[in-house]
């Protein structure tokens, strides 16, 4: 069997290291233009992709700390979100878990060293599927026949509504930004949480890595211009006593997932497939779940003849409802505002209602209603204060009720982000 993975980013080299370790029969094709940049953000990971890779490569965090100037993550605090006006922090559950801060570019290094694979830098022009397998098309005219081809090659090319493939896209709208504004800071804090800070523009990212700060300003560019944005970051960073930096630029992201990550011989992985605004760093966990799921489906389904439909078809839902349902998350987080009354705020606090009037989203918003329920019976705040596992197995473990995800989170995040932006004071998902 013959499997190519495009794409030289976080995603690209997730899947050419975990198809190296979880089909070793698979002879590997790994192609990517070094002349095309990958994104270079993607600092905050959740606890999955600490498992994940320790299992691929066997390092922890000792070594990642000296490798990619890893610091450890237990969640991420935020400040100025809601209507209670104090800080809380949306810790991982239960306490032992943890997730990293890390250096993208040089995660891609240290994965580089477990990927065993026919490396080709060069442009792809075109892939294209066929019933037995898919053809990857280079620039220099050279094709690859094989059995099946993830694509990693980042964002969409054209991901503004109306343009290209975008039909294949579903929009989550519901989210409320689309612009980055990057900043790299002096070492400041090793807290151990991400940073998310409400500002009048959107909020404010800080992770804290090994020598260095890693900020991001991520606004509505429809609504602020850029210039507004960089004046408050500014005046941000200078209140905080920050006076030097390195502006890393700025850049569009799309909120969205595509309806089918697999169509039966190609599988979309990484910013190709989905992308949330930053809030609860949920795309390098979204990639390691697709790939675990996709290298399995190939082992269980797919080394004759390919995965039969209904397989397909159900793989499809799977990654469609984990991203859906994240994306509801992550607009609830805006529900009560912040302790900006701006235009974004304003407009951020709408973002349910939007989901609402999407068709798609409906048993979905079903569903959530009962992990809102069950985080407003939930102890929210205190459960962020467990530091010792023994602890909270005897004490929080059994308040728990529904026993299962929705999306990456669970009725312990809601419980703690629910109560922190002071949602269960006032009953805003039943409002119009
Ligand atoms: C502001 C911001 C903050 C973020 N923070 C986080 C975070 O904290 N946590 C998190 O999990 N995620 C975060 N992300 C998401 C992050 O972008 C992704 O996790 C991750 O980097 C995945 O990127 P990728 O590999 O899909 O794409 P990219 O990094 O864009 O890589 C694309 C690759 O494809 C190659 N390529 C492109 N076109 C071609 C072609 N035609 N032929 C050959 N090769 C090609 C490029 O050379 C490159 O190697 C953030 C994103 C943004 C915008």
């Amino acid at each position: 069997m013959k499997i190519a993975v495009l794409g030289g980013g976080t995603a690209g080299f997730i899947a050419a290291s975990h198809l190296t370790r979880s089909l070793p029969q698979a002879a590997l094709l790994h192609v990517f233009d070094s002349r095309i940049p990958t994104i270079g953000v993607g600092e905050g990971t959740t606890p999955r992709f600490r498992t994940w890779f320790e299992e691929v490569t066997g390092l922890g965090l000792s070594d990642l700390a000296e490798r990619c100037r890893a610091t450890s993550k237990k969640g991420l605090r935020f400040e100025k979100w809601g209507s209670v006006g104090s800080d809380f922090l949306n810790r991982f559950q239960p306490t032992r878990l943890l997730g990293y801060h890390l250096d993208a570019t040089e995660l891609v290094r240290v994965l580089g060293e477990y990927v065993r694979a026919e490396r080709v830098d060069a442009r792809v022009e075109e892939v294209i599927k066929s019933a037995d397998g898919a053809r990857v098309r280079l620039e220099n005219g050279d094709t690859h026949f094989c059995d099946y081809v993830f694509d990693a090659r980042g964002f969409p090319p054209n991901f503004k509504r109306g343009h290209g493939d975008m039909a294949e896209l579903l929009q989550l709208d519901w989210i409320p930004t689309g612009r980055a504004m990057l900043r790299r800071l002096p070492e400041k804090d090793l807290s151990g949480v991400t940073r998310a800070v409400a500002r009048p523009h959107g909020w404010i990212f800080q992770i804290p890595l090994q020598g260095s700060t890693s900020c991001g300003y991520i606004f509505n560019a429809n609504i602020s211009p850029d210039t507004e944005v960089d004046h408050d970051f500014t005046a941000f960073l200078h209140q905080e006593g920050i006076f030097s930096w390195i502006p890393r630029g700025a850049l569009n992201f799309p909120n969205f997932v595509r309806h089918r990550v697999f169509d039966g011989r190609i599988f979309w992985l990484g910013n190709a497939a989905a992308f949330l605004e930053p809030l609860e760093a949920t795309a390098i966990c979204t990639g390691v779940l697709e790939i675990r799921e996709a290298a399995r489906l190939i082992s269980d389904h797919g080394s004759n003849g390919g995965v039969d439909p209904v397989q397909v078809e159900k793989f499809n839902r799977k990654m469609l409802t984990y991203v859906v349902r994240n994306s509801l998350f992550l607009a609830w987080h805006y529900a009560c505002g912040s302790a900006w009354d701006t235009p974004f705020w304003e407009y951020a606090m709408q973002g349910m209602e939007r989901a609402r009037k999407c068709a798609m989203v409906q048993p979905h918003l079903v569903d959530m209603e009962a992990f809102v329920e069950a985080g407003r019976e939930l102890p929210g705040l205190a459960l962020s204060e467990y530091e010792d596992q023994a602890q909270w197995d005897r004490e929080a473990y059994p308040l728990l009720r529904l026993f299962r995800p929705f999306g990456n989170f669970s009725e312990l995040n809601f419980s703690q982000v629910g109560h922190g932006i002071g949602y269960y004071a006032s009953d805003h998902f039943h409002r119009n």
